[in-house]
Parts: structure tokens; sequence; C-alpha cells
């Protein structure tokens, strides 16, 4: 997914592996029951860098670290801690 900016693929695996509902996803992260309905729908369109950032923290630590690993559900934010993001500024 090159155009996906928030990195994760499946947000609806994501959240089942962290056996969440979509009500406990959205207070988690600080969006609403319906912006987690609408990432759940491929092809999804990415969210707020904050949404982002709340993930990111969430899944850094336990429980749901744990979780994800116990599904066998790749961490999207595990391989590097670099930002995704190109900004094309660096030469
Ligand atoms: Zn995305």
């Amino acid at each position: 997914m090159p155009d996906c900016r928030c990195g994760v693929s499946d947000w609806r695996g994501l959240r089942e592996a962290l056996r969440l509902t979509q009500e406990e996803m959205a207070d988690r992260l600080h969006i609403s029951v319906r912006q987690v309905a609408r990432l759940e729908h491929p092809p999804h369109r990415c969210p707020r860098e904050a949404t982002i950032w709340f993930l990111r923290h969430m899944l850094r630590h336990s429980p749901y670290r744990d979780r994800l690993q116990a599904a066998g559900f790749p961490n999207p934010f595990e391989e590097d801690c670099t930002p995704k993001r190109v900004t094309g500024r660096m030469s």
C-alpha cells in the first residue's frame, strides 16, 4: 500500500486482534465510531496524524502489544521506528 500513509492495511483485522469493539477502538483513538467503521471499509482513507499517533502509542504498550503478538497480527509500527513518510526535504 504505497499510498497508505498510516501503514495499517487492515483496520478491522487490527481491531479484532486487539479484541476491541468499534466503540472501544474509537475511544482509544479519540475518533468517532463512524470513523472507525469507515477505516474498516477498504480502501480506507488514512486517518489524521493525531489518530496514528494515538494508535502508535497504544500499540507500544501492553496489553495491546501483547494481544497483537498473541493473535499473530503484525504490529504496523514494530519493524522500524522511523517515520514512514518521506518528506523529500533531505538532500
Ligand atoms: Zn492508511
